[in-house]
């Protein structure tokens, strides 16, 4: 039985998300906002009483810790459990005030400092599963920021649990805490071989039981459509105008299919992000998404045919299609490991749920660290109506997830063999 100090937990998560850590797209510097390292220190302070080894806490705001082995066995996987500490932009996170509802009872919230702001059982079914509990909300003026400072609550009470449980066999285990993941940025400065890791679980998910272990696998591609020029008063029967093609090559796409406006759960689509360009030269730009890599070169073809298509049409005009590789999904990297996930699953039934396998319909800091040659697929931890002023979460919630990184370093040693 994994008993996690579910008050510990609570008071360590009601206090981090009081420390505004939100970071800024629009910034070149790293990390993005400068205050994320005053929730970095905080952090690497109290591993450093807990007795952690190996800390640090670098310039770009992350920080690393271990926990050393405690097994005979010499051979057991390094593995390690990473969050982010910044907040997401979309929503304030300046002055967060956590509510800790104890016993919730049911019945709508009202946020105390914005009475528009409402949670309710209506628009968040998952609260029914919560009558009873202590559920946390923020005060209506800011995001509450358990995306993802509840996986940076749950990881530091599962560390606070190994070191005083040395009974609870584990081999060495590695910290690591982000900056910059809301900004896309979360693994731009990470330092892998100083991580020292062979497998990770990131704890940025949803609901009790859930594990993402496949995302999007994402490319960009450009068409640069080049017309004919010539001085407008003098271009009859010459002028072909790049910009008008470009619209054409838009309008010939699907409207029923092939957008993310028209697609759900495993289907792909093609997507103008940006559309640049004068009469002689114009460039549309795409994303474009699938789960498989066949995925995206099926999406290549057929929209570098209509472009072709359509550019054809006219005379002395020509195109380029210029595809660049974004992110791929974590999946093709995790199946070539499948005890990764597999030993997620048994964690999560040993900590009494039924696991849930979901696909993300984007791309997580898993996702990048999985091809930086850590598979890493993401674990839930209870985190609801994330970058918004109506995010929860609920208590048990993040203690299961701290029970279930505890079996998930009990798993990894009992399966290595001396
Ligand atoms: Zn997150």
């Amino acid at each position: 039985m994994i008993d996690i100090n579910k008050d510990a937990l609570t008071e360590r998560f009601m206090r981090y998300v009081r420390v505004d850590t939100q970071s800024d797209p629009n910034s070149n510097s790293f990390p993005t906002t400068e205050k994320q390292k005053d929730l970095s220190k905080i952090l690497f302070a109290e591993l450093k009483q807990m007795g952690l080894s190996e800390l640090e806490a670098d310039e770009f705001g992350y920080v690393y810790a271990s926990i050393p082995s405690n097994s005979d066995k010499k051979n057991i996987p390094v593995i390690c459990f990473c969050s982010h500490v910044d907040t997401a932009p979309d929503c304030s996170g300046t002055h967060v005030k956590p509510i800790l509802h104890k016993n919730y009872d049911g019945a709508d919230i009202v946020l105390p400092d914005d009475a528009t702001q409402v949670l309710r059982k209506a628009d968040s079914p998952y609260l029914e599963n919560h009558i009873g509990a202590d559920i946390i909300t923020a005060s209506g003026n800011t995001l509450l920021g358990a995306d993802d400072k509840s996986g940076v609550a749950v990881i530091m009470q599962a560390a606070q649990y190994f070191m005083s449980n040395p009974s609870v066999k584990h081999g060495k285990i590695r910290i690591v805490f982000t900056p910059d993941e809301e900004v896309g940025k979360g693994t731009a400065k990470i330092d892998m071989k100083k991580l020292g890791a062979d497998f990770g679980y990131t704890l940025d998910g949803g609901e009790a039981g859930s594990m993402e272990d496949e995302t999007f696998s994402a490319d960009g591609a450009n068409i640069i459509i080049h017309g004919v020029i010539a001085h407008p008063g003098y271009a009859k029967d010459k002028l072909v105008n790049a910009i008008k093609i470009a619209a054409e090559v838009l309008e010939a796409l699907p409207k029923n299919e092939w957008s993310p406006e028209t697609t759900e759960k495993r289907q792909g689509f093609v997507h103008p992000v940006a559309i640049t360009g004068i009469a002689e030269k114009a460039t549309i730009s795409f994303i474009v998404r699938d789960f498989t890599t066949e995925g995206l070169a099926v999406h290549h073809a057929r929209l570098k045919k209509i472009a072709e298509q359509v550019v054809s049409k006219y005379k002395g005009t020509t195109m380029e299609y210029v595809q660049q590789e974004q992110y791929r999904n974590m999946k093709e990297v995790l199946d070539k490991n499948p005890q990764v996930a597999a030993y997620a699953s048994e964690a999560i039934e040993r900590a009494g749920l039924k696991v849930q396998n979901e696909s993300i319909r984007g791309g997580t800091d898993g996702s990048r660290l999985s091809y930086m040659g850590l598979p890493c697929p993401n674990i839930f931890t209870g985190m609801q109506n994330i970058h918004s002023k109506l995010e929860w979460i609920s208590v048990n919630d993040m203690a299961k997830a701290a029970e279930t990184i505890v079996h998930l370093g009990m798993i990894w040693e009992e399966k290595t063999s001396l």
